[in-house]
């Protein structure tokens, strides 16, 4: 029985590797989200459903994809949907604390191996998630750095790191780990 079963869910395991973006068992509450996203870089915002009915929607994952590009040679990653809902509940954090819809300022998202080398002076990591579609540098219009580096660790990402000279939140679906950058 054991065997079977373990078969059973390694040939689930083997499609879900199969599909480009599984879709994530949610509850009713979830059932749509939407961002309302900035980007500085290029003055280009994602205002839009991105999950409905129970999946992502591929048209909008597709242009998130492009808004999340890396900005500095135009190259366009296949971004890992897990950091579009660490960003969602972000959102959801300021809505039930201030009641406002904030809009977030994504300051880097994907980035090729190039732009990473050329970032690292500025403290990239050498095997930075963001090469794999897998992290995001945030902040939030209108409000400080505090309540972002508040909220940040308890919204589902694995890496947290708080930049508090740049004013940022970096938030990836890596392992679990945290790090802070004091103010001087
Ligand atoms: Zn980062």
């Amino acid at each position: 029985m054991t065997v079977g079963r373990r078969q059973v869910l390694s040939g689930i395991a083997a499609s879900a590797l199969l599909l480009a973006r599984p879709a994530l068992a949610v509850t009713s509450e979830e059932d749509v989200r939407a961002l309302r996203l900035y980007n500085p870089h290029t003055d280009e915002s994602f205002r839009d459903i991105y999950y409905a009915d129970g999946g992502y929607l591929p048209d909008a994952l597709s242009r998130l994809d492009v808004f999340m590009r890396d900005h500095h040679s135009g190259s366009v990653g296949l971004m890992d949907p897990g950091v579009h809902d660490i960003l969602w509940r972000l959102q959801n954090r300021y809505l039930q604390v201030y009641g406002r819809e904030v809009t977030i300022n994504i300051h880097s998202a994907f980035r090729t191996r190039e732009t990473n080398e050329m970032l690292r002076p500025e403290g990239a990591a050498q095997n930075s998630l963001h090469m794999r579609a897998k992290a995001v540098d945030v902040s939030v219009q209108g409000l400080g750095i505090y309540f972002l580096a508040d909220q940040a660790p308890r919204v589902g990402a694995g890496g947290c790191g708080i930049y508090m000279r740049s004013q940022f939140a970096h938030l990836d679906t890596g392992p679990k780990r945290s790090w802070t950058q004091p103010l001087w």
